[in-house]
């Protein structure tokens, strides 16, 4: 059977997921805790990844190195780059960049040094798959979650968005800084610190990646008060209802 690495960067999201596999066995490797079990039929390894490109490198290594993981699907939060993608909505990633990559002169900003590559792209057919689960998974959602939990958002509206994900060690959360990133790659749809870092992995070990991001902030000036909110009553309840979509679409 092919292992599926379910990663997420909230221990709200992780709690959620485990609490979906009946057999879970912990390890831990790397000062991280591994829990292999069972969803849908798929043996899966559930992990938070930490947070950071650094840390989600070493627990994606881990989990293929280790645990022989043949597939990776990342869940969590991000920050709304292009002025389209709001609070509430959904990103699937189908590329990724490190937005904090620079080392020219000797090589082109944002390229990933000796790789000859800026952008690694996200697993087509498993990014296809998450797209599908993505809007059943908000119905899903929804249908449970009462409407004074929606923190004011207009959830039944919320949009999919496919594209370019920007990761970067700081948390995003002055206006100024937004909109430089705006700038400086104008199809980035939102910003997080992990996913880019996964992908160089990724595409390292020939391992399949797909992310799903739920947009938590505008990555503005209002990112720290926003936050906690959004996590705790959407972002979790999101996370394990798109991966549950999904399990049941993917063939075990
Ligand atoms: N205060 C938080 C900090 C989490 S860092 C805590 O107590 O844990 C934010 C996490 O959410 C990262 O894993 C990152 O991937 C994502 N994220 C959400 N919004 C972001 C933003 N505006 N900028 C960068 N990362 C963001």
């Amino acid at each position: 059977m092919s292992r599926i690495a379910l990663v997420s960067a909230m221990h709200e999201e992780l709690a959620a997921v485990l609490e979906r596999m009946p057999d879970e066995q912990k390890t831990v490797v790397a000062g991280r805790e591994f829990w292999v079990g069972h969803w849908h039929g798929h043996e899966v390894v559930a992990v938070l990844s930490r947070i950071g490109k650094v840390a989600a490198a070493t627990t994606a290594t881990t989990l293929i190195e280790r645990f022989g993981v043949k597939r990776m699907v990342f869940t969590g939060v991000a920050g709304g780059l292009a002025p389209h993608v709001n609070v509430g909505d959904v990103v699937v990633a189908r590329e990724f960049i490190q937005h904090d990559m620079d080392a020219s002169p000797l090589f082109p900003r944002h390229e990933v040094p000796l790789t000859g590559m800026t952008r690694f792209a996200a697993d087509a057919a498993l990014s296809e798959a998450l797209a599908t689960a993505a809007p059943l998974a908000m119905q899903d959602m929804l249908a449970t979650l009462p409407q004074t939990e929606w923190l004011n958002l207009d959830l039944s509206n919320a949009q999919l968005h496919q594209g370019l994900i920007a990761s970067g060690d700081r948390f995003v959360s002055q206006t100024m800084e937004s909109q430089a990133l705006q700038r400086e790659l104008p199809d980035a749809l939102a910003v997080e610190m992990e996913c880019a870092a996964l992908a160089q992995v990724c595409h390292d070990y020939d391992v399949p990646l797909a992310a799903v991001r739920t947009i938590s902030d505008r990555a503005d000036d209002a990112a720290h008060v926003d936050f906690p909110r959004f996590i705790q009553s959407i972002a979790s309840r999101y996370s394990v209802a798109v991966l549950d979509r999904l399990l049941v679409q993917l063939s075990a």
